[in-house]
């Protein structure tokens, strides 16, 4: 393979995440991948502190999820989902309504998270006018949130750190709230609560939902709040009849110490989605989940069906992976390798804390994060990270890990140490 040709290719043709064409960032060739390391192409190894955004928790080329989907190969590798079902998505959909919340008993399979984004506020949009209520068509949101790319996902966004500010004149307008002030693990007090409460009520009769991601708001932020914010919001949002997405694509299957990040403050949404960690890091599959209410109000109304269907819905390699991946996590001892990963990040972290140019460190499950004063060059410190043999990707002023659940702890003390040394004296 000539790598430079392959890099010049690139380079000239490939869009990548949030890039220029005409000034890229270098972008790092990976030819094989394996448990928490990723190989580039001039033979160096990388340790992996990002689980490609989330989603690769058992790490890469895991020999349990290549089987799954050679078995599926060989039997259907899709097949449209109009008129048509398969094994593979009805004992994917068992299990996922077995493992979420109670409540929610109908699912939507989409193929990515900001399209099961688009679901859920269609489910909601839907809702309400089966039900008669067509004026509720906005959403409240939380700042500091981040939803997905797409057109409706965008307008929940938070209007500036959530990478949208540009479309802001086509976007809808939503309604949003202060991002929560109390942290995890505090309680959320009257004061905290008050500007969600207030926003609610001042608009409860034109809104179709609230939607937020619950305790770990990700890419528009990287902020950890009360769980009892989140039992409250549940509180209000039943007292005041507005529907309650609540977005678990980042945070779902483990990833902040509970399966779902709902289950930190034991709440139910009306419709939830998830996404990323789904299938292990392996294919691209989302889902909607609804409660049963939701699914009758729209069947049962005027049209009588959902108004949406993608071309690659259920896709059954997708479906059979994901079984495998959630398997997996479960038969493995998860909870303990998180609270094992959470201790190992809080202790490797921790000599940032008294950085000048450090303005906090937390920890939760196995996110760590680094938010400095500045934001970084992420170009320069991308690659001194990969110079040093690690595989971590900033954005704006925050540096975080997030690996995948199989490091072992010497390779997550190379990762904090790393980064530590790395924030510590900048180049
Ligand atoms: C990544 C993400 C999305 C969007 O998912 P895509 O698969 O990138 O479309 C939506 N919500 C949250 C919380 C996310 O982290």
């Amino acid at each position: 393979m000539d790598i430079d040709a392959l890099l010049a290719f690139d380079r000239t043709h490939l869009w990548h995440p949030y890039a220029s064409m005409d000034n890229p960032n270098p972008v790092y060739p990976v030819v094989s991948a394996n448990g928490v390391r990723l190989k580039l192409a001039d033979g160096r190894e990388l340790i992996d502190g990002m689980a490609s955004w989330w989603s690769a928790i058992h790490g890469y080329n895991h020999p349990v999820l290549n089987q799954a989907l050679k078995t599926q190969i060989d039997q259907v590798s899709h097949v449209m989902f109009g008129g048509l079902t398969h094994p593979a998505a009805v004992e994917l959909g068992k299990k996922l309504i077995e493992l979420t919340p109670t409540p929610l008993q109908t699912l939507f399979y989409s193929d990515s998270g900001s399209v099961a984004v688009e679901v859920a506020m269609k489910l909601a949009l839907q809702y309400w006018q089966a039900n008669g209520e067509s004026q509720r068509t906005q959403f409240m949101s939380l700042r500091g949130g981040y939803h997905g790319d797409t057109l409706g996902a965008m307008s929940i966004c938070d209007p500036i750190t959530g990478m949208h500010s540009l479309f802001s004149n086509v976007l809808n307008q939503q309604v949003f709230v202060e991002r929560p002030g109390c942290r995890f693990g505090q309680p959320c007090n009257d004061q905290d609560i008050a500007p969600f409460a207030a926003a609610l009520i001042e608009n409860k009769d034109q809104l179709a939902a609230v939607i937020l991601e619950p305790i770990v708001q990700g890419a528009g932020g990287m902020w950890f709040y009360s769980a009892d914010y989140l039992y409250k919001v549940r509180q209000l949002c039943d007292q005041h009849n507005v529907l309650l997405i609540f977005d678990e694509i980042a945070t779902g299957f483990g990833r902040t110490g509970q399966l779902f990040a709902c289950d930190h403050a034991n709440v139910a949404p009306d419709i939830m989605c998830i996404g990323k960690a789904l299938t292990g890091g392996y294919l691209s599959l989302a889902a909607t989940l609804t409660t049963k209410k939701i699914s009758d109000v729209i069947s049962e109304n005027e049209p009588g069906v959902f108004m949406h269907g993608p071309t690659f819905m259920g896709n059954p390699l997708a479906c059979s992976v994901a079984l495998a991946s959630i398997n997996l996590l479960l038969e493995s001892d998860w909870r303990q390798n998180i609270a094992d990963i959470e201790t190992g990040l809080r202790t490797g972290l921790s000599g940032c804390q008294a950085l000048d140019h450090v303005a906090d460190v937390r920890v939760l499950g196995a996110i760590g994060v680094i938010e400095l004063k500045q934001a970084v060059d992420m170009k320069s410190i991308t690659e001194q990270f990969v110079q040093s043999g690690i595989w971590v990707r900033p954005f704006g002023k925050l540096v975080y890990l997030m690996p995948p659940y199989i490091i072992n702890q010497d390779d997550l003390s190379v990762l904090t140490s790393t980064v530590t040394s790395i924030i510590s004296n900048p180049e």
